[in-house]
């Protein structure tokens, strides 16, 4: 059981771009929730030494102590790491998040993708206010496992592998029946569809082979299959029928993106980054040096990260008041939406960063209030 008043250490990687700018607010959304319930608190270890800024600064994309601080911290809450023009000798981005994926075994990449009320539908369809799915991305190997590892043969030839493992996919087709599960209790569809192409390469019918497996042992929940073609095509003409997806990294990177599209941008787009035994919290989308530092922002990805943050940590220790926070910070969200109080610029609206997340902090105030 928990002590009265437990602290949980937050390491926190603002990064690059916009997410130096979002997390502040967000921590603050996150201060005023333990205020409120008054049983758990923050202690932010703020770490500005990783990320694409501090690589051109120091030559290193992330310091050890850093590192170790993510490490250590009881999870770790990211802004957005990565700048067009900072590249390592590769000729790649700076990414010190994706070794963290690997050191630390973050498999699981959960991107919800949810139609809140009032924000933009690209689609027409009235049915498109009824998106609700959860994109589960494979985070540490399929084809991102070649990252550092490929090579460029004599100027004429490139090559990178695609990887696979068993206890990995187990692993990962286990966390997509589980959340089916969670979202089933809620009202939701109980279907996971293993999205591949297993019809043409092997990995792939390797990674739907277990796929079968798993879900055989999980027979409370619908299991189906589409193949990433059909599934980019299924997710522009009647995405309100899915439920939990479940892919390989490069497929969920790409299929991530197209799903914040579908529900107004990649300012709607969260992402928890779950392993065995660390949870890693960002927006799915990246620093946008296009937006940064000019009050442009849309922070809702990041708070419903941060939502997700305090999810997973009530899970793992067993405080249910973080799990009320979590409800109630979502909440927030979805209120200052349905009343027009959240208007981001992203699309159409005329809120920039700092007044969108005041927008939800007073959403949220009137929550609590309303709560006692
Ligand atoms: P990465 O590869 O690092 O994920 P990316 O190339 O996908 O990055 P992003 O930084 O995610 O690019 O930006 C893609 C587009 O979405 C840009 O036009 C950017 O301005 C916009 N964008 C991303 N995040 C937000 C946000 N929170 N609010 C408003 N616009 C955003």
């Amino acid at each position: 059981m928990p002590s009265a008043n437990t602290t949980f250490t937050i390491a926190t990687l603002p990064g690059d771009g916009i997410g130096v700018e979002i997390l502040p607010p967000t921590m603050a959304l996150l201060d005023t929730l333990a205020a409120h319930f008054g049983s758990f608190s923050f202690k932010f270890d703020v770490r500005r030494d990783c990320g694409a800024a501090y690589y051109r600064e120091c030559g290193e994309d992330c310091s050890k102590a850093a590192f170790e601080c993510a490490r250590a911290a009881d999870a770790i809450l990211l802004g957005a790491m990565g700048l067009p023009d900072v590249r390592l000798p590769s000729g790649t981005e700076i990414a010190p998040h994706l070794r963290m994926r690997e050191e630390f075994g973050l498999y699981a990449g959960v991107r919800p993708v949810k139609a809140f009320p009032n924000t933009l539908r690209r689609l027409a369809d009235p049915r498109a206010e009824k998106i609700d799915l959860v994109i589960l991305r494979e985070s540490t190997e399929g084809l991102f496992y070649t990252q550092g590892r490929g090579e460029v043969i004599g100027d004429s030839e490139a090559r990178e592998t695609l990887r696979i493992t068993r206890p990995t996919t187990e692993k990962l087709c286990d966390t997509a029946f589980q959340i089916a599960r969670r979202r089933k209790a809620k009202g939701g569809k109980g279907l996971v569809t293993c999205v591949d192409k297993a019809n043409v390469f092997r990995a792939f019918a390797f990674f739907r082979k277990i796929f079968d497996e798993r879900a055989r042992l999980n027979p409370d929940i619908t299991a189906a299959h589409n193949y990433v073609d059909a599934q980019a095509l299924d997710l522009v003409r009647r995405p309100w029928d899915f439920d939990v997806l479940v892919m390989e990294n490069m497929f969920g990177d790409i299929l991530s993106d197209l799903g914040g599209g579908l529900v107004g941008g990649m300012g709607m787009a969260p992402c928890a980054e779950l392993g065995d035994s660390h949870g890693l919290f960002q927006p799915a989308h990246g620093s946008a040096p296009d937006i940064a530092g000019c009050d442009l922002a849309n922070p809702t990805a990041t708070i419903l990260s941060a939502a997700m943050m305090l999810d997973w940590l009530s899970v793992r220790s067993g405080h249910a008041a973080l799990g009320d926070a979590a409800v109630m910070l979502e909440a927030a969200v979805d209120a200052a939406f349905t009343a027009r109080q959240l208007r981001p610029k992203e699309f159409g609206g005329d809120q920039g960063l700092v007044a969108a997340t005041a927008a939800v902090n007073t959403a949220l105030e009137t929550i609590m209030h309303a709560r006692g």
